[in-house]
Order: C-alpha cells, then sequence, then structure tokens
C-alpha cells in the first residue's frame, strides 16, 4: 500500500474514506478532504485532509496526515473544529454550487505553504 492509499483511510477504522472535495493549492499540490463513511466507527462522517505534493508525494511533517496524530477521544472535538476550519479555509465547506467553493484561502494555511 502506497502512504497515499495509507492516508485516504480512516484514522480510526482503516476504512477508505470517501473523497468529498479536493484543493488545488500552491504549486501544483492539492488537499484532498475525506470522510469517513462506516457507521460503526468513531470518526463517522469526520472529515480529515490528506496533502498531495505535485510530484504525488504526501509530506512527511503534514500534520494533516492522519496516521501522524492519533488523537484520543477528548480531542477529538477539538480536532473536529480544526478539520471544519480547514476546509473552511479551503473553501469546502462551502455549497458545490458556488463559485467560491474550493477556492483556497492559502495566505491562511502557513502551514501547507512550506517549500
Ligand atoms: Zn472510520
Amino acid at each position: 500500500m502506497t502512504k497515499y492509499e495509507d492516508a485516504k483511510r480512516c484514522p480510526k477504522c482503516d476504512q477508505p474514506g470517501e473523497l468529498k472535495g479536493t484543493s488545488v493549492i500552491e504549486r501544483g499540490a492539492r488537499v484532498e478532504t475525506y470522510h469517513c463513511m462506516n457507521e460503526d466507527c468513531s470518526w463517522f462522517n469526520t472529515g480529515w485532509a490528506v496533502q498531495i505534493n505535485r510530484d504525488g508525494s504526501i509530506p512527511e511533517h503534514n500534520t494533516s496526515d492522519p496516521k501522524q496524530f492519533a488523537l484520543p477521544d477528548w480531542a477529538k472535538n477539538a480536532a473536529d473544529r480544526e478539520i471544519n476550519q480547514t476546509a473552511h479555509l479551503f473553501g469546502l465547506d462551502r455549497d458545490p454550487e458556488d463559485p467560491e467553493y474550493g477556492k483556497a484561502i492559502t495566505n491562511d494555511v502557513p502551514e501547507i505553504r512550506r517549500p
């Protein structure tokens, strides 16, 4: 399994997530937002983001890699807020019909603007 395939899986139940949105960010990199659709999972309908560089690699030190922060339940609400905020920054909380949908506010997302 590639790291990308791994990153698409739910951090909790390891089932493949459902792709909810893709945003192109700087220099051809993109962020994909996934939701867990496993009703038995504590992350059901919870989203996470995966950054993919233009060359297809996943940044090693990217905190949006779900495998790098296995969160205890008490931290889940904070994580949900962060995911929601991330979705907001990438315009993914908008109606898909909205012309602003998927437009990243990259100036406000310093952690994905690494060289
Ligand atoms: Zn899950």
